[in-house]
């Protein structure tokens, strides 16, 4: 057989990717063979699973394994796997391009990383986090070469890169499918931490610091020298050496999750952490469960330290794996764990489902639900006492995850109270801290009614916005929402251990005790006759703009402020739906306009001599502009209005 090999570019930026691997110097370049044994390992996991539904692949599961190769003379090492293997077309995609979202602009982060770290090393982490995985190869070898065969096809391809851009594929020949990595190392280089990968001893040991939990056999060939000894042990002078080869297992092969939880040490469940979850720093806490009853399982569940880029993507994953009875099923069962924990990484293990079950069927199956339900609440159990226990590592936690476990507001209303429970909030009570809201509620004045909430896009805007006047006035805290998905929430989330959760946006303002209150009332009502022609003045001239003119509770320094009724939507929220492109009518909101303000008194006096001077239409587009700009929103016409300012700017000098 003649064959020619073909030249490939790699991808943009794949190519960028692995210039970094390649002129960075890293604290643990060893972990390219916990990289390149996880990727063996998924390849053998994906053998099993397809062949309990294909049984012509059943067949070659008798041995799954990997085998690690050095050969000191020729500075190579290679991995072997009889796993799934890779197609033509699978190698050029997932070897050639990355797929994920997001990639320019880390690698643009990472890049500026590199410049600042001054050549000192880059972080690790900082790249793994991406999941780089094969490509780590080229931190230890400026020669890589991957011959592989697909399970269920006859061909076989050699890859083969020096990673400088380019790589090559031809057709080859492989014996049994499955994957072979050959790496040709760079020199030693000790001071970098290159050391020599060929060595028996740094192979045995990275494979057991990383890797010992790894459930396929890790084999490797090792000589064993030996000369005949006297009888005090000795070796016994000029007497032969004879070397045998014997083939051992590098690894203890124990599931971590089903070994007392005792007897794991914490470095083991970060070792398997990174191994299941391919990032490269050590997760935030990690939990244990063993569950008998109605479903019999184990789980063994990770948080994070960082949330990954495509936490936000619709098509991120989520990451826990389903074993059943210790043989894996799946990667990214989304039956497992609700989309508002998608950050949690892990396993369970079921004794009770049957191997061959379906995608289709998990949806349905009750075992699921019971364990899914179990998972939720070991969860929240979690983070709880991550909360209680340590305040510092919760902030971590909630300054990467936050946002998400929110969703679990809307999302799971029968764990509403515990999510809510966990919930930090920004307030007016703190320029830095955060507050939950019990704590919030133990502050609460003895008249204040509800739970008070703004929201917008930001703490300043919020904070400086007219609404909070008279509520900071009477001392009442205020929560500030400023993420989108606290628009969802709030919307949604009618009272908490009592209380009701009501935005100083919205509705009257209810200040004060009920005695108070109703005295206020009375008095902007009985002032109202005397407003009446400069309410119709103004509710002509913004009638596309307000559905309603009427004297404001909430405001002690601004003129006039805009809120909406009860159960109208936010400016907010409106634009958040019109970004995700819906069609949403703007709806109107209502001006309130404070009445012990010189400018609304003045506007008042002059509607009361004449209705139709121009001023007050002036006037009143003003007040409805500046009422937009003072809670950080934006003007439809900004520039009309700043038109209209400077002239009056012009008149009043
Ligand atoms: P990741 O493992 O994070 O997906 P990698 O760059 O390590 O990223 O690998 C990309 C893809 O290449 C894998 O998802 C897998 O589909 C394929 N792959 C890598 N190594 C092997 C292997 N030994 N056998 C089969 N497929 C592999």
């Amino acid at each position: 057989m003649t064959t020619t090999a073909e030249t490939f570019e790699f991808q943009t930026e794949a190519k960028q990717l692995l210039d970094l691997m390649i002129h960075s110097v890293y604290s643990h370049p060893e972990i390219f063979l916990r990289e390149l044994i996880s990727n063996a390992s998924d390849a053998l996991d994906k053998l099993r699973y397809e062949a309990l539904t294909n049984t012509e692949l059943a067949p070659l599961t008798t041995d799954l394994h990997i085998r690690i190769t050095p050969d000191r003379a020729a500075r190579t090492l290679s991995l072997e796997d009889n796993g799934i293997g890779m197609s033509r077309d699978e190698i050029v995609r997932f070897i050639g391009t990355i797929a994920k979202s997001g990639t320019k602009e880390y690698l643009k982060a990472l890049r500026e990383a590199k410049t600042a770290s001054d050549g000192k090393p880059l972080s690790p982490e900082l790249i793994g986090q991406f999941g780089v995985g094969f490509y780590s190869s080229f931190m230890v070898a400026d020669r890589v070469t991957l011959l592989t065969r697909r399970a269920g096809e006859a061909e076989a391809w050699k890859w083969e890169s020096t990673g400088d851009g380019t790589y090559t594929l031809e057709p080859s020949e492989r014996a049994e499918p499955g994957t072979t990595i050959t790496l040709h190392l760079k020199p030693e280089d000790e001071e970098n931490g290159l050391s020599d990968f060929t060595r028996e001893w740094t192979i045995r040991d990275t494979v057991r610091k990383y890797s010992d939990f790894v459930s396929y056999p890790i084999r490797m060939k090792v000589e064993r020298r030996e000369t005949e000894r006297d009888e005090d042990g000795k070796p016994r002078k000029d007497a032969p050496e004879t070397v045998t080869v014997e083939d051992i297992t590098l690894n203890s092969m124990k599931a971590i999750w089903t070994r007392p939880s005792s007897e794991v040490t914490d470095e083991e469940y970060k070792d398997f952490y990174k191994h299941i979850s391919h990032d490269w720093s050590d997760p935030l806490k990690w939990s244990t469960m063993h569950a008998e009853g109605t479903a019999e399982f184990r789980a063994l569940l990770y948080i994070p330290a960082k949330a990954p880029m495509d936490l936000f993507m619709r098509d991120g994953e989520r990451g826990i794996q389903l074993y059943i009875k210790r043989i894996f099923i799946m990667q990214d069962c989304k039956e497992l764990i609700p989309e508002y924990l998608r950050f949690v990484r892990g396993v369970v293990d079921s004794e009770d489902l049957s191997l061959n079950i379906s995608r289709e069927i998990l949806q349905k199956n009750r075992q699921i639900q019971t364990i899914r339900k179990g998972v939720i609440k070991k969860v929240l159990d979690t983070l709880r006492t991550l909360k209680n226990d340590s305040k510092d590592e919760f902030l971590k936690f909630w300054g990467e995850f936050g946002r998400v476990l929110k969703e679990g507001l809307f999302q799971d209303t029968s764990n509403r109270e515990a999510i809510m429970d966990l919930c930090l909030f920004a307030s007016t009570n703190s320029a830095s801290d955060l507050t939950t809201i019990e704590e919030y509620i133990g502050r609460m004045k003895e008249d204040q009614k509800s739970i008070y909430y703004m929201t917008g896009t930001s703490r300043p805007a919020i904070e400086n916005s007219p609404h909070l006047e008279a509520f900071r006035a009477k001392g009442y805290e205020v929560l500030l929402l400023t993420e989108p998905v606290d628009e969802v929430w709030v919307g949604q989330m009618f009272e908490h251990k009592g209380k009701g959760f009501q935005s100083v946006g919205k509705g009257t303002a209810e200040i004060g005790s009920e005695e108070e209150r109703k005295k206020s009332e009375e008095e902007l009502k009985g002032r109202e006759a005397e407003f009446k022609p400069l309410f119709q003045a103004l509710k002509e001239r913004l009638d596309e703009q307000v559905k309603e003119v009427r004297l404001s509770a909430r405001l002690t320094d601004s003129p006039a402020c805009l809120v909406g009724d009860l159960y109208d939507m936010t400016p907010q929220m409106e634009a958040l739906l019109k970004a995700a492109g819906q069609e949403v009518p703007t709806s109107k909101r209502i001006l309130e306009l404070n009445p012990a303000h010189p400018i609304v008194a003045k506007l008042k006096d002059l509607a009361a001599t004449d209705v139709k001077d121009s001023r007050i239409t002036d006037y009143a587009e003003l007040l409805y502009g500046q009422s937009i700009l003072a809670e950080g929103g934006q003007l439809p016409d900004p520039s009309a209005f700043s038109r209209k300012l400077a002239d009056l700017m012009a008149r009043g000098l």
